[in-house]
């Protein structure tokens, strides 16, 4: 079967990122509020990749457009800042190995000034390797792993199908710290709905203090439907919070998570409120603004449902 070209989902901090794709789908599609729910995993071969490595090199040095290319190569080329690339999809570290770092070392070929290669990652993708192979990937410019822990509490982990325990995503987070990869965690307020957030809000804080991340990125629960989660609010055996619920849950994990120095970010369009911050130098501040909507539970304040993304 040909390798369909996946959508463009990307982290926001990879805006200006050349978005590659090294496969389409997820592997570990079982989380019950995602849209990979069920997604098949597709493996691009990897002389395809190298045809649109050559592609866009061409593009960039000569201007040739070949018509063997979707247009959507010359449209992310455009607005390349020729320094990032972000490998896609959902989990683009699934990759093996060996031709992984053939990709890379062909990307880097063509382009010596690429500063960063970023992707997605699951607590699998890094377990699986050695140390060594993760160093292998920093030194073909693989810079940061962006990894959904979503929970730190294992009661939720396992209620939603994510598939790895709070302990292996520590290890993973161990794992590529020590290979000199950056690491940005995303967790989802909301996660546990009404019945668990307490206790969802304040294992998450743990585990990233654990975990002790470069970036962390809230996000709050979008129910989607035809995902299982969306089908179990239906039905109501899952109670989602309300607005000022996922924002006092995101004052629990900046209020008790301890991190070396890490940016936290609720930048993300699915929240209802923005705050960032470096930690633990403007904790006060981020925790004054939320006190701030928190008292006044003003719905002016949030952004509005029609406005929120996924
Ligand atoms: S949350 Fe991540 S690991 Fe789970 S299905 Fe979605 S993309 Fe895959």
């Amino acid at each position: 079967m040909a390798f369909a070209r996946p959508e463009i989902i990307r982290p926001p901090s990879e805006w200006r990122s050349y978005y590659l794709p090294l496969t389409s789908g997820c592997s570990n599609n079982t989380c019950t509020f995602c849209n990979y729910y069920g997604t098949r995993l597709q493996v691009r071969p990897l002389a395809e990749v190298k045809e649109e490595i050559d592609a866009l090199h061409q593009f960039l040095r000569l201007g040739i457009v070949r018509s063997d290319m979707p247009p959507i190569v010359y449209a992310v080329a455009r607005g390349w800042d020729g320094r990032r690339v972000f490998l896609q999809d959902a989990n683009a570290l699934v990759y093996p190995q060996r031709p992984l770092v053939e990709a890379l070392a062909y990307l880097n070929g063509r382009f010596p000034d690429l500063e960063r290669v970023g992707t997605y990652a699951t607590a699998g993708d890094i377990l699986r390797r050695t140390p060594s192979e993760l160093k292998e990937l920093k030194a073909l410019k693989v810079g940061i792993f962006y990894l959904g822990l979503e929970s730190g509490d294992d009661d939720t982990l396992a209620a939603v199908g994510k598939g790895y325990t709070s302990q292996q995503m520590i290890e993973a987070a161990r794992l590529t710290k020590e290979a000199g990869i950056l690491l940005s965690v995303m967790v989802i307020l909301g996660l546990a709905g009404k019945r668990n957030s307490i206790k969802h809000a304040l294992a998450t804080a743990n585990v990233l203090s654990a975990m002790d991340p470069d970036f962390v990125g809230a996000l709050t629960l979008t129910l989607i439907p035809g995902t299982p989660l969306y089908e179990q609010a239906q039905r109501g055996e899952f109670e989602p919070l309300d607005p000022f619920q996922t924002l006092a849950e995101l004052k629990i994990i900046i209020e008790h998570s301890r991190f070396t120095r890490c940016f936290f970010s609720s930048m993300h369009a699915s929240n209802y409120f923005s705050v960032r911050g470096w930690l633990p130098a403007e904790r006060d501040k981020m925790l004054k603004a939320l006190d701030y909507v928190l008292s006044s539970r003003n719905p002016a304040l949030l952004r509005p449902e029609y406005a929120r993304g996924l």
